[in-house]
Parts: C-alpha cells; sequence; structure tokens
C-alpha cells in the first residue's frame, strides 16, 4: 500500500482555502489512488473556522482523506509535509504602505520558511499562492536554507491558464487545443503573458490573432483579470486561484509531457533574469522537477515587458533587503 502524503495548507479557513481543500481531498491534486494527511495552518483567530472546513471535509467521506489536523503552530503543521502550499498571507489594506506589506509578509513566510527547514519531509515542495508571491516564497527559500532552492515556487499558473481561455475564446478552439503559452515576471500586473511561441491546434498563434490585439486586449485583460473578477463577482477569484494551485502541484509532480506550462520558480539567470529571483517562465515537469524551457526567441517586444516585470520583483527584492529582512 502506498504511504499517505502529507499536504500542509496555510490559511486553510479563507476563501482559497475553502475551494483548494476539496479538491485536494478528493485526489485531484496528487491522484484518486494517494492517500492525504492533511495539516491546516490558520492564524489563532481563524483556528475554529478551519475546523469547520475539517468537519466538512470528513462529511465528504472523500476515499483519499486519511486525515485532517488543524493547528496554529507552523512547526506542528509542516512536520513531515511532503508539499506545502502557502495561501495564507496579510493583504494589502487602505493606507498600507508597500514596505509595511513586504515587513508583514516576511513576517509570516521567514518563520514558515523556516520551519518548512526544519521540520518537512526531505522531498518537501513548496507552492506560495499569498500576494506578493514571488516575493514571499523568496522569503520562505532564504529562510530555508537546508532546502533546495527549486523546491520553493511561486503560482503564476492562474495568469497562465486565463491567458489559455482567452486565446481559446477568441480562437473557437478548446483550451487543451493551446500550448506554449508562457507567463514571465512577477505575478501582478507588471507581468508578461507571451504568446510567441503559443500554438491553437497545432497553428502559430501569431499568424491567428491581430498584434493591435495582443496589445490592447489580451495582455491587459489577463494582467488585469483579478480585478475584474472583484467587478463582477464582488469578491476576489477562489475557486479558480484554487484550480491552478490544483494544476501547478500535479503538473509537478506528474510531469507535463510534451507541453509546457509557466510556473514562479528561482532563475538559474536564464533570459537575463537575475540568479535566484523568483520569477515566472515557461517551465517543463519532468521527473518531479521543473525546469525552465530553454533557446526561446525573445522579440524585443517581449524583452522590454519581460525587463520591467523583472525590475519590479528586484525592487520588491531590495526593500525586503532595506528591511534587513533577507
Ligand atoms: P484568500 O484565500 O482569498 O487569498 C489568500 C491569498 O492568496 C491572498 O494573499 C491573495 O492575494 C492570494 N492570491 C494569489 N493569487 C490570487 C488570485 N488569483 N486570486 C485571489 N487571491 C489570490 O484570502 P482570505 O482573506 O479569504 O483568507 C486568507 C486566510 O489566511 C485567512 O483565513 C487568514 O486567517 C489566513 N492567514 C493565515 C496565516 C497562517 O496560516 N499563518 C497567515 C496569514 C493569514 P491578494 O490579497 O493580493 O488577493
Amino acid at each position: 500500500d502506498q504511504q499517505p502524503v502529507t499536504v500542509t495548507v496555510t490559511g486553510a479557513a479563507g476563501q482559497i482555502g475553502y475551494a483548494l481543500l476539496f479538491r485536494i481531498a478528493s485526489g485531484a491534486m496528487l491522484g484518486e489512488d494517494v492517500p492525504i494527511r492533511l495539516r491546516l495552518l490558520e492564524v489563532p483567530a481563524a483556528v475554529r473556522a478551519a475546523e469547520g472546513t475539517a468537519l466538512e471535509l470528513a462529511d465528504c467521506a472523500f476515499g483519499p482523506l486519511v486525515s485532517v489536523d488543524v493547528t496554529d503552530r507552523p512547526a506542528e503543521a509542516f512536520d513531515g509535509a511532503d508539499v506545502a502550499l502557502l495561501v495564507g498571507s496579510r493583504p494589502r489594506t487602505a493606507g498600507m504602505e508597500r514596505s509595511d506589506l513586504l515587513e508583514a509578509n516576511a513576517g509570516i513566510f521567514g518563520p514558515q520558511g523556516r520551519a518548512i527547514n526544519d521540520h518537512a519531509a526531505s522531498g518537501v515542495r513548496v507552492l506560495v499562492v499569498g500576494n506578493p508571491a514571488n516575493t514571499n516564497a523568496l522569503i520562505a527559500a532564504t529562510s530555508a536554507p537546508d532546502v533546495p532552492r527549486e523546491r520553493f515556487t511561486a503560482m503564476t499558473r492562474l495568469d497562465h491558464n486565463r491567458a489559455v481561455a482567452q486565446l481559446a475564446a477568441r480562437l473557437g478552439c478548446r483550451a487543451s487545443d493551446v500550448d506554449g503559452v508562457s507567463i514571465w515576471g512577477n505575478h501582478s500586473a507588471t507581468q508578461y503573458p507571451d504568446v510567441t511561441h503559443a500554438t491553437a491546434g497545432g497553428q502559430p498563434v501569431p499568424t491567428l490573432v491581430e498584434q493591435d490585439w495582443l496589445e490592447s486586449e489580451f495582455i491587459p485583460r489577463v494582467a488585469r483579470r483579478g480585478a475584474e473578477i472583484i467587478d463582477v463577482r464582488g469578491a476576489s477569484s477562489a475557486a479558480s486561484a484554487a484550480s491552478a494551485a490544483v494544476d501547478h502541484v500535479r503538473d509537478w509532480v506528474h510531469g507535463t509531457p510534451g507541453r509546457w506550462t509557466s510556473a514562479g520558480v528561482a532563475s538559474d539567470g536564464s533570459y537575463g533574469v537575475p540568479e535566484g529571483l523568483v520569477s515566472s517562465f515557461p517551465v517543463r515537469s519532468e521527473d518531479g522537477r521543473f525546469s525552465i524551457v530553454q533557446g526561446l526567441d525573445i522579440p524585443a517586444f517581449s524583452r522590454a515587458r519581460i525587463d520591467a516585470s523583472v525590475a519590479e520583483l528586484e525592487a520588491e527584492r531590495d526593500a525586503v533587503r532595506g528591511l534587513g529582512l533577507l
């Protein structure tokens, strides 16, 4: 019999957590034949709400779900964790300076990184969802010197999925017919959704859509889709963010044969992105590892946009360093 896999979710009582936990427990992330132990981490004020979610998880009688534990202690939550989904973070509130936001999140992701370093399973895989996700992942990774950098990733899969969905709608094809889309840079409004190398039904996307549509509709729509959801739904995206987190971890563990996707990963200097920054790249997953798709031609239009988003990541890193937190 297969050993249970321990999956830790932080911010478990939040709205993404509520959409995410049921998908994980049903087997959508790791497979229906893989037993799962869930560990839910919350701040003390939200532990009881997380316990309520745990009751509902039990009531689903999911086949893969072995146990659910709720705690407000990182050391306990990450004990033996094979997969850690860091969803809880300090949201930006009115009047908050960017440095306040980075500092508050460093206060969350620093200790969580240390707890992962000290208590998680040796093969732990970490996905940071809580914003600012790329820099939070950098902080957590820096706080976990014994864990290889490549195990700390940030989620840009929702941006990737949004780009694929917009293309499929424009071209009247299915999302699964689209491949080769790349999200570059930061998970923020500066991100660059790139279709230069994308195909739809095997046809190059740049021959199927107008450059004008790409520049004036596609790129801004993908980058600002979060705001559009808030405007229409009256609340931020949750189920789509949870679904993207499931996709990210599933592809990381099970691979992306013949395709690629996007993820925030520690840069190795590829495409001129400074080494160590957690930046989104086109990636493949093979043998349980993400690798950056190499050798892509980067036209000037793309270069300028990638550089702008990477500059924002450098500014966030420098601000965190300036606060003495890195
Ligand atoms: P959500 O569950 O809606 O969001 C959680 C985080 O995901 C936010 O940082 C949010 O960023 C981010 N996020 C990333 N991508 C997306 C996306 N595409 N759409 C929407 N959100 C995205 O937040 P809630 O406030 O409902 O819940 C957060 C929970 O986390 C609370 O229960 C809180 O108690 C908990 N928490 C737990 C901590 C811990 O376990 N130690 C620490 C801090 C908080 P953005 O804010 O930019 O939308």
